[in-house]
């Protein structure tokens, strides 16, 4: 079955004029779907009987599935784990701040980037998301919360250069004037660093903000963290940057997880400015969250404070990330995998 949710306006269109269709079908279609957020054809009343039962027979809508739900009592974040149609769960997380609503979502099941503190990586690549699956993470959301939502980052579960055409295809549809009409400016993508997509990304000229996660200031010590640093060197990832910014005229965030004794010393904080200090950019302080499975710990607060000082003294745009929704934290990806172990425990198999 074809999955109707990933098409564009456009393709939608040839559809219904292979089905010997109107076109004007395909922009019903498509304004239930990605406008009313319709989970099933039964939903789109303005279409004949007859052509909800082709549709039907034809295609296949995404609508994920609650599995599980967790609301923190301190800040109203909520995450929420999805069940896709082949029995994968995703993890994405609801977060209400002053400016608006914002939706972190996963691009992967798991990931295959190996980076040494996430979880999310521990078990590999399970498969990609589709772009509708991207998608209704957000749509299913804004359907429970019944509120809009105006800000989206991609970065939860996976790395999504290393599922590029279906993040363009994703972001593409995410911002279509005929879909949720998400302002390009309110979206965020995070890579590790896969440079050759930072550049495709680039040419597409797109408003969104491209965020690095760095986490090291030489190869050396970010070939301990990351093995995608094995690929691709620091000076190859600013060039990309610098490229991004030239193309886009938007400023890179540098994502820095500060690790107790491993990147928090004065001399990574004086190695970090020389880097970053030549580029447009704002630089986020990430404070480890650690994982049971890995012994890193979190920089003493002090340490925190006195880093982001450094980089301030020096005109550099920093803030430390706020930790939302604190008591029902595990660090990313761990909702997801503690599911898989109780479904584990209990004698199932994947499902
Ligand atoms: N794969 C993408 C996006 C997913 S992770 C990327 O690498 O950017 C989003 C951010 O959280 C990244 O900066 C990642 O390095 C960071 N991260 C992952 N696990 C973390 C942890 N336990 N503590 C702090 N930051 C973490």
């Amino acid at each position: 079955m074809t999955d109707i949710k990933s098409m564009t306006l456009q393709e939608l269109m040839a559809e219904m004029e292979k089905l010997g269709e109107k076109k004007f079908r395909a922009t019903q279609i498509y304004n239930w779907m990605h406008q009313k957020l319709a989970r099933s054809f039964d939903e789109m009343t303005n279409l004949s009987a007859a052509l909800r039962e082709k549709c039907k027979e034809q295609y296949e809508i995404t609508a994920l599935q609650a599995v599980q739900v967790q609301e923190s009592a301190i800040d109203g974040t909520r995450k929420y784990l999805f069940a896709l149609s082949d029995g994968n769960v995703v993890e994405s997380v609801w977060m209400k701040y002053k400016h608006g609503n914002s939706v972190c979502i996963s691009s992967q099941v798991g990931c295959r980037m190996g980076c040494k503190f996430c979880a999310s990586t521990l078990d590999g690549l399970e498969r990609n998301l589709t772009p509708s699956e991207m998608l209704d993470q957000i749509y299913s959301i804004t359907f429970l919360t019944r509120e809009r939502v105006s800000n989206v980052v991609v970065m939860g579960t996976g790395e999504p250069m290393d599922n590029y055409d279906n993040l363009l295809r994703f972001l593409k549809l995410l911002t279509a004037e005929e879909g949720l009409h998400i302002s390009q400016r309110n979206i965020t993508v995070s890579t590790c660093g896969i440079v050759p997509k930072m550049r495709e990304l680039a040419e597409e000229k797109l408003q969104i903000t491209l965020a690095l996660s760095l986490h090291a200031t030489t190869d050396e010590k970010r070939k301990k963290l990351m093995p995608v640093a094995n690929s691709y060197s620091i000076t190859e990832l600013m060039e990309a940057c610098r490229y991004y910014f030239e193309q886009t005229g938007r400023r890179i965030t540098f994502e820095y997880s500060l690790v107790g004794g491993v990147n928090d010393t004065d001399e990574d904080a004086a190695e970090l400015i020389a880097l970053v200090k030549p580029l447009n950019c704002h630089v986020n302080l990430i404070p480890v969250n650690p994982i049971k499975e890995r012994d890193f710990v979190q920089s003493e607060n002090a340490a925190i404070q006195a880093f982001k000082n450094k980089l301030e003294k020096n005109r550099i745009n920093v803030t430390i990330r706020r930790e939302m929704g604190r008591d029902i934290d595990g660090a990313c990806g761990q909702l997801r995998r503690r599911h898989k172990e109780q479904v584990t425990a209990i004698g199932g198999n994947k499902r």
